[in-house]
């Protein structure tokens, strides 16, 4: 049995390098097996493997292992999570929740780095290692919310790597103002911009997507762009995204969140739309949304080669109090929503929660073999399938080849 590093800081303590997990079965391997880990990364791998001195140890037989979860579309910083519970009472439309969200948060005064900890904590504690986390940007709140979430990654390095989107949930070109602090966020140390409906929100994706790709384009950042809007009108935008990234050359460096248009257009239409993806090597985030919305048929953009990925979307918010943070039960969603019932489509789900995102997230070292980075998920199940399926509890977390949570519980005190 582990018994964990002691708590004496902000990051894990360091001064044991040896951990030894026993008889857990790898997804994707036949039978069990030992992992020896060594300085945050997987040394070794195979059957009786014999311990250096006083190295930990877990017991995992009957246990699976999974390399650690990866939510790749949050929004940590607007998270109501450990605080009372809000009955959720905005209107139907995209433009009341966004209404909504600003009256309440002005209301509640929470602070985002302190929300954000929390979030990222339970997140942990549910097996999440790594995070690309969308953090608002807009004239109303400035660089607040970054700023917190910005000093909330500092004191968790070593515990939970995140990426951050600087993200105009209020608009962009109907929020004057929006472009310069968006551009300010990446210079302060956003990885990826992000967009909103240009259409939808802004009525104006000329204005808004050539903007966007500027500063993209001035900075070498990435792209995540949230495209809600439906049928014939997200198909245009997909093809004014497409355009300007073949452009200003980032293929391979944009993403479209949500992207439902992919899964409300005729085949022929979302043929010529796939080929556009594949052209510019455009990955699509979806989380399977609740509610009767279609969205991307995913099993098809696999098998055509789009790169897919998901995440939990905003956790216990104003906009939803579905979403949980868990990214085992997001799989479970994904294969629900989209009628996976073989292991290949069960397997496709956990896949976009894992090595999706973290090729998303441009990782490096991310998975189970021999040299691979040591952020590891240890649950009780046979085979991946069966972990999507019943989203059992999380044993063991390992972040860099220490037990970060055990139990369902963060090593972490409260935030
Ligand atoms: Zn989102």
């Amino acid at each position: 049995m582990a018994t964990g590093p002691p708590f004496h800081g902000s990051a894990p303590q360091r001064t044991m390098n040896d951990l030894m997990i026993r008889g857990a079965r790898r997804w994707g391997h036949a039978g069990s097996s030992d992992l020896h880990l060594r300085d945050g990364v997987v040394a070794a791998v195979g059957p009786g493997l014999s311990a250096a001195p006083g190295a930990e140890l877990i017991e995992a037989a009957g246990c699976l292992v999974l390399p650690g979860l990866v939510d790749a579309h949050a929004h940590v910083d607007k998270t109501l999570w450990g605080t009372a519970w809000h009955p959720h009472q905005a209107g139907p439309l995209l433009r009341d929740k966004i209404d909504n969200e600003r009256r309440v948060l002005a209301q509640l005064g929470l602070s985002p780095a302190r929300q954000s900890a929390r979030l990222v904590r339970h997140m942990l504690a549910r097996g999440t290692t790594h995070c690309r986390t969308h953090v608002d940007v807009g004239p109303d709140i400035g660089l607040k919310h970054f700023h917190g979430v910005l000093a909330m990654r500092e004191a968790h390095r070593g515990w939970i790597d995140l990426q951050l989107v600087a993200f105009p949930q209020t608009g962009v070109m109907v929020a004057p103002g929006t472009l310069d602090l968006l551009e300010q966020a990446v210079r302060e140390g956003a990885e990826v911009l992000g967009g909103l409906d240009p259409m939808g929100i802004d009525h104006d994706p000329k204005g808004q997507l050539d903007a966007l790709f500027a500063i993209a384009g001035r900075h070498g950042c990435e792209l995540d762009i949230h495209l809600h809007d439906p049928g014939a009108l997200g198909a245009a935008t997909f093809e004014m995204i497409a355009e300007r990234t073949k452009a200003l050359g980032l293929k391979g460096k944009v993403a479209v969140s949500h992207a439902f248009c992919l899964g409300q257009v005729e085949p022929a239409r979302l043929e010529q739309l796939v080929a556009l993806l594949l052209d510019n090597d455009i990955a699509i985030m979806s989380h399977a949304p609740s509610g009767p919305t279609l969205f991307p048929p995913l099993r098809l953009l696999a098998e055509r080669g789009v790169r897919l990925f998901t995440g939990s979307d905003g956790v216990r918010d104003t906009w939803s109090p579905l979403n949980n943070g868990d990214m085992l039960e997001r799989a479970y969603l994904i294969a629900y929503r989209s009628g996976f019932r073989d292991d290949p489509g069960l397997e496709l789900a956990l896949r976009m929660a894992t090595f999706g995102g973290a090729q998303v997230m441009g990782l490096e070292g991310y998975g189970l073999e021999v040299g691979c980075m040591a952020d590891l998920l240890l649950v009780e199940a046979e085979t991946a399938a069966e972990a999507v399926c019943f989203h059992p509890a999380r044993l063991w977390v390992l972040k860099g080849g220490k037990v970060v949570a055990r139990g369902g519980r963060c090593l972490l005190p409260e935030a």
